[in-house]
C-alpha cells in the first residue's frame, strides 16, 4: 500500500487530536484534584452560610455532589449532614431523615453526630414521630457530655428543651433552657434559652407574671436578628395577657410585629399570632377581626396538622358565628373545632405516651444492663472466691505439711531419745560395755543360736586381783580409771561377734561363739597377758594390775548360761586360790569326749 500525502496529513491530524485529548484528560485530572482539595472548604462554607444565604449553601452542596464517591469519611459525614439539613429546611422530611440517620448512626465524629441528632430530634418531633424522636433524644443526651463544642451543645439543649416541653416534661425542659441561658456560646445571647424557658413555663401554666428578664431577652433576640425567637416569646406573652383578661395588650403586642412575622414565612408561629389575635378580638367584641384572624389561623396551618392555633381558630370562628346568629355556619365550625380539638389532644397524648414508652424502654434496658452487671459481678466474685478457696486450700496443705513435718520430727526425736535411753539402759555407765542384764540377754540369745546350729561356745569370766587395794591405796577415782583401762585393753583383742559385759564390781565376762575350750583358753591367756602388761592408768605408770580367769565351755556344761557362769566362776575361784593372774579351765569331770576337750586338756 502506498502512503500518499493526504494520508500522512490524516495521521498527523489524528496524532495531534489524540495528544489534545490526552492533554484534555490530564487537565481534567488536575482539575479534579484541585476540586477535591477544595471540597472541605466548600462544605465548611456551606455550613457557615446555610441560614444566612440558603441559595449559596444549596449551590455549594450541588457543586460537591459529583464528587460524593470520592469523599473521605469525614467529608462524607459532613456532606450527608448538610444535605439532611437542607432537606429539613425545605420540608422534605423523609430524605432529611435518611441523610441525618446516616450521620447519627455511622459517623465517628461525635460533634457531627450531635448536630445530626439535634436536627433529627427536631425533624421527628415536627413530623409527629414522637417515639423515634425520644429515642434520638436519649442518644443525644448520652452523647452531649462528650462533645466540647459549645455551639453544638447549645443547639442540642434547645432541641431537647423543646421536645421535652411538648411532651409535658417541663422540669427537664426548663433545666435545659436555664443551662442555655447560663452559658450561651460566643455569638449567642440569653435569647434562645429565654424563649425555651418561657415556652416551658407557659405550657406548664406556671406563668403568673411576665418577668422583665423575658422582655430583655426579646430585645437581645432582635438585636441578633433572631426575630422568630422574639416573636415566639411575644406569642407566649400575648397568651399570658389573654388568660389574664388583657386582650388589648395582646392585640397591641401582636399587631405591632405581625407584618414582620409574615415576611419570615414561618407559618406555625403566624398561626399562633393569628389564633391569639382572634381570641383577643373576640374578647373585645370585634367579631369582624375575630373572624378574620380565626380564618387566617385555620388556613395558615399546615394541611392535616391539628395544632393549637387551628383548633383555637375554629373555636373562635364557631363563637363568632354563634354570636352573629349564624346557626348553620356555627355548627359547621363547631364540628371542625371538635375534630381539630380531638386531633390536637390526641397528638398531645401521643407525645406524652411516646415519652413514657421510651422512658420505660430505657428503664427496662438499664435494668437489663444492671442485671447483667450484677451477674458479671457475681461471676467475678465467685472467681475471686474460687481463687481464695485455692489459696485457702494451699494454706491448709501448707499447714498440714508443717504439722506432718512436726509429727515426723517428734517421732524421730522420741525414737532417738528412746534409743538413747535403751542404750543407756543396756550399757555400763563407767566402761560403756554391756551391763549385767544386757550381757545376760545377749549371751542367752547367742547361746540359743549356737544350740540351734550346734556350735560350741565358751564363756570367760575374769576378776581383777586385789582391786580393793587399788581403791584403798590410790582412791576410788583411780580405781575407776583402772577399770576403764582394763576394759579398753580387753576390747582390743576381742572379736566382733564376742559378747563382752561387766557383771558387777571388777568382774567381767566374755562369751565367745564358735570357740573350742582350747581356743578359749588361749584367748583368756591373751587377755590376761594384755592386762598384766599394760600400765593400769597413764597417771600411775608404776601401777600394774592383773586379773584371774575362769573358762567354761558349752561342750562341758551345755547351752545354759547360768551353768556356764557357775562352772567358769568355780574355775576363777580356783585361780584366785592358786595365786591369781592365771587361767583356769572349768571342771571337766562330766564333759563328754570331743575335739575341744582334747585341745583343752592339752
Ligand atoms: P581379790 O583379788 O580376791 O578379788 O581381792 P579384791 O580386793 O579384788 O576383792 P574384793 O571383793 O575384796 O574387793 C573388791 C573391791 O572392788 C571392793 C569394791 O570397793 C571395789 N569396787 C567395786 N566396784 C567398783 C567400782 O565401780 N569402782 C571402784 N573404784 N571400785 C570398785
Ligand atoms: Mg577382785
Ligand atoms: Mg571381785
Amino acid at each position: 500500500m502506498r502512503w500518499n500525502t493526504r494520508r500522512w496529513v490524516a495521521v498527523l491530524l489524528a496524532v495531534f487530536m489524540a495528544s489534545g485529548t490526552l492533554r484534555a484528560a490530564d487537565d481534567a485530572q488536575d482539575a479534579t484534584a484541585a476540586q477535591l482539595s477544595g471540597i472541605t472548604d466548600k462544605l465548611n462554607e456551606a455550613d457557615a452560610v446555610k441560614i444566612r444565604d440558603f441559595g449559596r449553601y444549596s449551590r455549594l452542596l450541588d457543586e460537591v455532589e459529583p464528587f460524593e464517591s470520592k469523599l473521605d469519611d469525614e467529608q462524607r459525614a459532613m456532606f450527608h449532614f448538610l444535605r439532611g439539613w437542607r432537606a429539613t429546611w425545605v420540608g422534605d422530611y423523609e430524605n432529611a431523615k435518611v441523610e441525618l440517620e446516616k450521620v447519627a448512626d455511622q459517623s465517628v465524629n461525635s460533634l457531627l453526630r450531635l448536630r445530626a441528632l439535634s436536627t433529627l430530634v427536631n425533624l421527628l418531633g415536627v413530623g409527629h414521630r414522637y417515639e423515634d424522636a425520644f429515642k434520638r433524644l436519649n442518644e443525644l443526651q448520652e452523647l452531649m457530655p462528650s462533645v466540647r463544642d459549645r455551639k453544638a451543645r447549645f443547639q442540642a439543649m434547645g432541641e431537647a428543651s423543646q421536645l421535652l416541653s411538648s411532651a409535658g416534661q417541663f422540669e427537664q425542659a426548663e433545666a435545659y433552657a436555664k443551662d442555655m441561658m447560663a452559658e450561651p456560646p460566643p455569638g449567642e445571647t440569653v435569647c434562645k434559652g429565654a424563649q425555651h424557658l418561657l415556652r416551658a413555663r407557659r405550657e406548664a401554666n406556671r406563668l403568673d407574671t411576665i418577668d422583665p428578664m423575658f422582655l430583655d431577652a426579646i430585645e437581645q433576640c432582635e438585636a441578633r436578628g433572631d426575630d422568630v425567637f422574639a416573636d415566639s416569646m411575644r406569642a407566649d406573652i400575648a397568651a399570658f395577657y389573654l388568660s389574664h383578661g388583657q386582650p388589648e395588650e395582646a392585640v397591641k403586642l401582636l399587631t405591632e410585629h405581625r407584618d414582620n412575622l409574615r415576611t419570615l414565612n414561618y407559618s406555625q408561629l403566624l398561626g399562633e399570632f393569628d389564633s391569639h389575635l382572634a381570641q383577643a378580638y373576640l374578647a373585645l367584641g370585634d367579631l369582624s377581626n375575630a373572624r378574620r384572624f380565626g380564618l387566617s389561623a385555620v388556613a395558615g396551618a399546615i394541611r392535616d396538622e391539628f395544632t393549637d392555633p387551628r383548633r383555637t381558630g375554629y373555636l373562635v370562628l364557631y363563637q363568632v358565628e354563634q354570636r352573629l346568629g349564624h346557626a348553620q355556619q356555627a355548627l359547621t365550625f363547631h364540628e371542625q373545632y371538635m375534630a381539630a380539638d380531638k386531633a390536637y389532644l390526641d397528638d398531645i397524648s401521643a407525645r406524652s405516651l411516646a415519652f413514657q414508652i421510651v422512658d420505660q424502654q430505657l428503664l427496662a434496658r438499664k435494668t437489663e444492663v444492671d442485671a447483667l452487671n450484677k451477674q458479671n459481678e457475681i461471676l467475678r466474685l465467685s472467681g475471686v472466691l474460687d481463687r481464695k478457696e485455692v489459696e485457702t486450700g494451699r494454706l491448709y496443705i501448707f499447714i498440714l505439711g508443717l504439722a506432718l513435718l512436726a509429727i515426723v520430727w517428734l517421732v524421730l526425736w522420741l525414737r532417738r531419745s528412746q534409743l538413747r535411753f535403751m542404750k543407756l539402759a543396756r550399757r555400763d555407765g563407767l566402761t560403756g560395755i554391756c551391763n549385767r542384764e544386757h550381757f545376760v540377754e545377749q549371751a542367752e540369745r547367742v547361746l540359743a543360736y549356737g544350740a540351734r546350729s550346734d556350735r560350741g561356745l565358751c564363756l570367760i569370766l575374769f576378776d581383777l586381783d586385789h582391786f580393793k587395794n587399788v581403791n584403798d591405796t590410790y582412791g576410788h577415782a583411780v580405781g575407776d580409771e583402772v577399770l576403764k583401762r582394763a576394759v579398753d585393753v580387753c576390747r582390743r583383742s576381742l572379736h566382733a561377734c564376742d559378747v563382752f559385759g561387766r557383771l558387777g564390781g571388777e568382774e567381767f565376762a566374755v562369751l565367745l561363739p564358735d570357740c573350742s575350750p582350747a581356743q578359749a583358753r588361749a584367748r583368756a591367756e591373751q587377755l590376761r597377758l594384755s592386762i598384766a602388761a599394760t600400765a593400769a592408768t597413764p597417771s600411775r605408770p608404776e601401777l600394774l594390775v592383773t586379773a584371774s580367769f575362769g573358762v567354761g565351755s558349752t561342750l562341758q556344761c551345755g547351752y545354759e548360761l547360768h551353768r556356764l557362769l557357775v562352772v567358769a566362776d568355780a574355775a576363777l575361784y580356783r585361780g584366785k586360790r592358786a595365786g591369781r593372774n592365771c587361767v583356769f579351765m572349768g571342771d571337766t569331770g562330766d564333759i563328754p569326749d570331743s575335739p575341744y576337750l582334747t585341745e583343752a586338756r592339752g
